[in-house]
């Protein structure tokens, strides 16, 4: 079995989903393709859902129209014939009286925002069957995401219960070159609600369906040729990496690249299936292969996520000493974890404490409980800088190379060895694209500290 995914713009036109249908066509063996909602297409429900909720119903009832409209010419494109156009169209017709109905729901809840976003990989799943179909000649076989991926009450994915139930409905075809075709980023929560696997989530989607099938290897296909050294969006020279290690993609994932789920690395890596990242417009593009070999004693990429907060605790003396050293690193972790504080880094020397958490308005209250323990200082704007390869403390000179890059960039917080494969920085937001150029300069120019693929 092969997994392939299509991320939003690889079927975001008439086009694409076009030659998208052709390529899967075209692979032979048993295979399972799950597919994102076409671009834009979740953001527009994000949209419609938060104009519900401040209760400005005609402007999402207009959202709603105007998306119709766009799947209805992407139909008038896809097809010539006017009966298939109006059978598409009929399909995908109680999606939008699904959206229309939430437009005026005074009692809007989390599980009615989620239903919305849903709706995206529903049609896009739709459009595709009946494309191979019209063009291809191939009969999918349709698997409802939401009978086989489930999270559980941790919002974890459940990766039991995801292979005992996709395995029973892939023995009704057993064909040789059966073509199952499935809905990426939705499943079903512990409660038995519609969910989904967070912003991204088709790629976990994927290899989560690679972990629970034994697949020989799973593609993500995208729009570049794989993942790159640095950030395409903020840095103009950038080139693909072609070998990693699960362990590094994984850390870029989990540090802001884009191109990868946070978490979705985890189980391909558990079940130690190879990823490829594919691109969408230049098929026969090598990619990036990431397995468990990779290049070693190199420094392949550079990520970045925003949105971080930076705490400094400084603990209060004591007369009468207060917590014991051990009650209070446990008495922060509580807290941490009361307020579902998603921690990135943590440094402890002696009776301070610097934590890298996400933002969110939980932050203020854990500072506010925290304070009667230790003084705080809040810093928000931070952006973490991951520095991924394959570069164990043995190996001396990567961390000097690496910081004399941002030797003139205020680093507030440095984080190596707990992982093989990065050192991490904390700066400032404002200081991110410079520090990320820097780093580029630095550790790509010199194509001896690259892939030797690219050499
Ligand atoms: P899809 O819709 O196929 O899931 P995404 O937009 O989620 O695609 O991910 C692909 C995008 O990720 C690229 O177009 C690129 O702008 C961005 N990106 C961020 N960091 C990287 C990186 N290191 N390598 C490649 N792409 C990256
Ligand atoms: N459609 C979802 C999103 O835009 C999931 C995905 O694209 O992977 O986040
Ligand atoms: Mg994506």
């Amino acid at each position: 079995m092969i997994v392939l995914k299509f991320g939003g713009t690889s079927v975001g036109s008439a086009q694409r989903i076009r030659s998208v249908a052709h390529l899967i066509a075209a692979v032979d063996g048993r295979k399972i393709i799950t597919l994102s909602a076409m671009s834009g297409t979740t953001d527009t429900l994000v949209h419609i859902a938060s104009k519900i909720r401040e209760g400005k119903w005609l402007e999402a009832e207009e959202l709603v129209t105007t998306l119709q409209t766009r799947y209805h010419n992407v139909i008038d494109e896809l097809f010539e014939e006017e009966a298939l156009r109006l059978e598409v169209k009929a399909v995908l017709a109680p999606v939008f009286e699904q959206l229309l109905s939430q437009t005026h729901n005074e009692a809007f809840t989390q599980n009615d925002e989620k239903f919305i976003l849903s709706r995206g990989e529903i049609m896009s799943t739709s459009l595709m069957a009946f494309t191979l179909r019209r063009y291809e000649g191939v009969e999918a076989v349709h698997l409802d995401a939401l009978s086989f991926m489930r999270i559980n009450h941790a919002g974890e994915p459940d990766p039991a219960y995801i292979k005992e139930h996709i395995t029973p409905l892939l023995e009704v075809d057993k064909g040789e070159d059966t073509l199952f075709l499935t809905e990426g980023y939705i499943c079903i929560n512990a409660f038995g609600e519609i969910d989904n696997l967070r912003r991204g989530g088709s790629d976990y989607t994927a290899t989560l369906i690679g972990e629970a099938t034994d697949a020989q290897e799973i593609q993500i296909w995208t729009d570049i040729d794989g993942l790159h050294n640095n950030d395409p969006r903020i840095v103009n020279v950038t080139s693909p990496v072609r070998r990693l290690h699960f362990g590094e993609a994984a850390e870029l994932a989990h540090f802001g690249a884009k191109i990868l789920h946070p978490a979705c690395i985890e189980p391909a890596r558990r079940a130690n299936i190879p990823v490829r990242l594919l691109y969408t417009l230049d098929p026969l593009a090598p990619g990036t292969r990431i397995s468990c070999e990779t290049s070693k004693d190199m420094v392949k990429a550079v990520s970045a996520k925003d949105g971080i907060s930076l705490l400094t605790l400084r603990r209060h003396l004591r007369i009468d000493g207060g917590l014991s050293m051990t009650e209070y690193i446990s008495s922060i972790s509580e807290l941490l974890s009361k307020y579902n504080i998603v921690t990135d880094l943590i440094s402890i020397m002696g009776d301070s404490y610097l934590i890298a958490v996400e933002e969110s308005p939980e932050v203020a209250l854990f500072c506010e409980e925290v304070s009667k323990w230790a003084e705080v200082l809040y810093q928000k704007n931070m952006t973490i800088l991951a520095v991924v390869g394959d570069m164990g403390w043995e190996r001396m000179g990567f961390e000097v190379r690496i910081l004399e890059a941002v030797d003139d960039i205020p680093i507030r917080m440095i984080s190596y060895g707990s992982s093989n494969y990065s050192l991490v920085l904390v700066v400032s937001s404002e200081d991110k694209r410079r520090a990320m150029l820097a780093l580029s300069d630095h550790l790509f120019s010199n194509l001896n500290w690259q892939s030797p693929e690219l050499a």
